[in-house]
């Protein structure tokens, strides 16, 4: 029986190197694929789901359905589009599924793979920054496997196989820093956009490698680790790693420390997750620690990079503070983009936003449901458009 396999965000940074690894393995005779999905590279998400004979591409931009139909006529591969439509193509049953749209707009159907998958490998880190208690409270009812696929929390996971996770004394982030570790506040002030996606080590996205500039990126995994191993703000620690070869650690009680190393390509904990709880080869570089001259570590400068200190206020507020955050996180990175604010202006529009609902967000939690969540980001949404610098 061939294992049926759906990759939601198949035409982004890691939807891409997902299908690398399901041709890699066998494509189409091994993966029963359901289901590829896009946004607006309709060309490649076309071609993904030939290579890899998928039931159904669908695009979220309803306006490139007619050019999505165009590309698929004589495959008998199913077009759809819009977010109704990825909604019910996440409802799919599989056996596997990658969660690897950016944003979050991956929530609603990272909701719905929940219910059904056997295995969810989750890139999309927003959903559980924004709906964490839901989305474990769907996996514990449906007994779906959540397999972490954000490179420290796959090394998190894969050192808990060296104790239990009621053992554990601290996790440690690892954070490459990105490209302004060494810039001062004056140079951040006025960093560019093409500064900011230059990221030293990872080859990711466009809007996660500005997240890794102001550390965001970072900060999101200090909630998410929060969320997938129960552990309290003053148990998770961040350090500055600019080798990015350790991709995080966990010390246990008896100050033991298990670490996890591999070469900075994300084929390794997507592998991972594809192929768990087996391991495969897997086409990444091995490591020489022949050559491997050193491996630094430093205490980040929460001045600079105040997202950090933001990560802590909102686990300290709790409830839905998740969804606020993210929401302002992401306005502030659209505002960035255009050009319309600063670099440095990001993390002030976000504490503006996240202080401004900290008292209504505190009283709710994602387990009042999708809704909830979902005014949360809009409220905290139109508040960071609103928001005007000094
Ligand atoms: P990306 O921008 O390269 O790709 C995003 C994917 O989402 C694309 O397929 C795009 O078509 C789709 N998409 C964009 N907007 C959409 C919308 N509104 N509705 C539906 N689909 C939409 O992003 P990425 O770097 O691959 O990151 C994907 C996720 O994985 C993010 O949550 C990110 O934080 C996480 N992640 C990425 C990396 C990495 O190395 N790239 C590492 C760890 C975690
Ligand atoms: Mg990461």
């Amino acid at each position: 029986m061939r294992r049926t396999v759906s990759i939601f965000g198949s035409t982004g940074s890691i939807g891409c190197n997902t299908v690398e690894l399901l041709l890699l393995q066998g494509g189409a005779k091994i993966y029963d694929v359901k289901v590829v999905t896009g946004a607006r590279n309709i060309q490649l998400l076309a071609e993904q789901a030939v290579l890899l004979n998928a039931d159904m591409a669908v695009t979220a931009d309803e306006s490139r359905l007619e050019t999505l139909i165009e590309a698929l006529a004589g495959t008998g591969i199913v077009a759809t589009a819009g977010s109704e439509a990825l909604r019910d193509a996440a409802m799919t049953k599989v056996d596997w599924v990658m969660s690897a749209i950016v944003g979050s707009a991956g929530l609603t159907p990272t909701l719905e793979m929940a219910k059904q998958a056997s295995v969810l490998a989750l890139a999309n880190k927003e959903s559980l920054v924004c709906a964490g208690e839901l989305i474990k409270a769907t996996c514990a009812k449906s007994g779906c496997m959540l397999v972490p696929v954000d490179s420290e929390h796959c090394a998190i996971y894969q050192a808990l196989a060296g104790g239990k996770q009621g053992d554990i004394s601290r996790i440690i982030l690892t954070a490459s820093g990105g490209p302004f570790l060494d810039w001062t506040p004056e140079q951040m002030a006025n960093a560019t956009l093409e500064q900011a996606m230059a990221h030293p080590n990872w080859d990711m996205g466009q809007r996660i490698s500005i997240d890794s500039a102001t550390m965001f990126n970072k900060a999101l995994e200090v909630i998410e680790a929060h969320q997938l191993f129960d552990v309290s703000a003053t148990q998770i620690e961040v350090v500055v790693h600019p080798q990015s070869i350790v991709h995080s650690m966990i010390e246990y009680n008896d100050y033991s420390v298990i670490a996890q190393l591999a070469a900075p390509d994300m084929r390794g904990a997507i592998g991972f997750a594809l192929n768990w709880p087996e391991r495969q080869p897997l086409p990444i570089e091995q490591l020489d620690f022949g050559t491997m001259s050193r491996l630094d570590f430093a205490t980040p400068d929460e001045i600079r990079f105040p997202a950090l200190r933001l990560a802590r206020r909102v686990l300290e507020i709790g409830g839905l503070a998740g969804a606020v955050f993210n929401a302002a996180k992401e306005s502030a990175l659209d505002r960035f983009i255009s050009g319309d604010i600063g670099f440095l202006d990001m993390a002030r529009l976000v504490e503006t936003v996240l202080e401004n609902l900290h008292v209504k967000a505190g009283q709710s939690s994602s387990l009042d449901g999708l809704e909830a969540v979902m005014t949360f980001d809009r409220e905290a949404r139109t508040m960071g458009q609103n928001w005007m610098p000094k």
